[in-house]
């Protein structure tokens, strides 16, 4: 079975995320970036799927500009087997990545498409539903834990009450969840071999796809600034303030 891994490249998570002094988003020149922590664990699970003798091939795409090869080259040092790399510098929407994705299913006839649940940029949420409409496959979003056999696959997801177990019909689009899996670093030898593995490259007009936005971002600011705290001397006096000013308890 093939698997095919959308991956995002964006901000690293650990960077502290800038607004734009004109106010039109946040600031991306100079940044460090990053694959979005939930596509590292579909690429680890990609994987972990493949050593256990139940997939033969991993294919990692991506869409983004020139340097989005350095994300795609991350998943191939990870294990992945090549990429798959659609050009751009524009934003891309969801709904026009999963065109795009939908076209690169058509293309490569995967078993099944495992990806993030959210990009941590956007936290849209929205493009792994997306593909599996466009494709009327079956869907298990925010994943724990996934076993397929044949043509079903068996899901564990994270809901709001707990953890919900559902049967799937293969072939299907799988987001992932934080407790998925702990995707592995990358070796140095894995990373060197990593740069002879091809990746395609392709543009959305290559691939027949408008992805013209549709959404218009107003404007983008900072969350508010955190007030500082204040010590109170006694419990009577917190008792007090939580009272009469932040009325909270009665
Ligand atoms: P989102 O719906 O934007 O929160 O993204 C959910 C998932 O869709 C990500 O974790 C990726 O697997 C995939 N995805 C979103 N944008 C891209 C992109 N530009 N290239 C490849 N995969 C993407």
């Amino acid at each position: 079975m093939k698997v095919l891994v959308p991956v995002k490249r964006v901000i690293d998570y650990n960077v502290k995320v800038r607004v734009k002094a004109d106010n039109s988003g946040v600031e991306l020149a100079n940044v460090k970036m990053a694959m979005n922590p939930f596509c590292e664990i579909a690429v680890e699970e990609a994987i972990r799927l493949k050593e256990a003798g139940g997939a033969d091939e991993i294919v990692v795409v991506s869409i983004g500009g020139k340097q989005t090869q350095e994300t795609i080259r991350t998943g191939l040092a990870m294990g992945a087997d090549r990429g798959i790399h659609i050009e751009t510098d524009d934003e891309v929407e969801p709904l026009g990545v999963a065109k795009l994705l939908q076209k690169v299913v058509e293309e490569e006839a995967p078993g099944v498409v495992i990806m993030g649940k959210q990009a941590i940029d956007g936290d849209n949420n929205q493009t792994g539903q997306m593909l599996s409409a466009l494709l009327n496959w079956s869907m298990a979003t925010f994943v724990s834990k996934l076993e397929i056999s044949g043509d079903e696959a068996s899901a564990t997801r994270e809901v709001d009450g707990g953890l919900e177990t559902i049967k799937l019909k293969m072939p299907a689009v799988v987001t992932v969840d934080l407790r998925l899996n702990e995707p592995r670093y990358a070796s140095l030898p894995n990373i060197m071999k990593a740069k002879k593995k091809p990746i395609d490259e392709k543009t959305p007009a290559d691939l027949g796809v408008d992805t013209a936005a549709r959404v218009k971002t107003l404007k983008v600011v900072e969350p508010p600034a955190r007030e500082a705290g204040v010590k109170v001397a006694s419990a009577a006096e917190l008792v007090e303030k939580l009272k009469n000013e932040a009325k909270v308890i009665g």
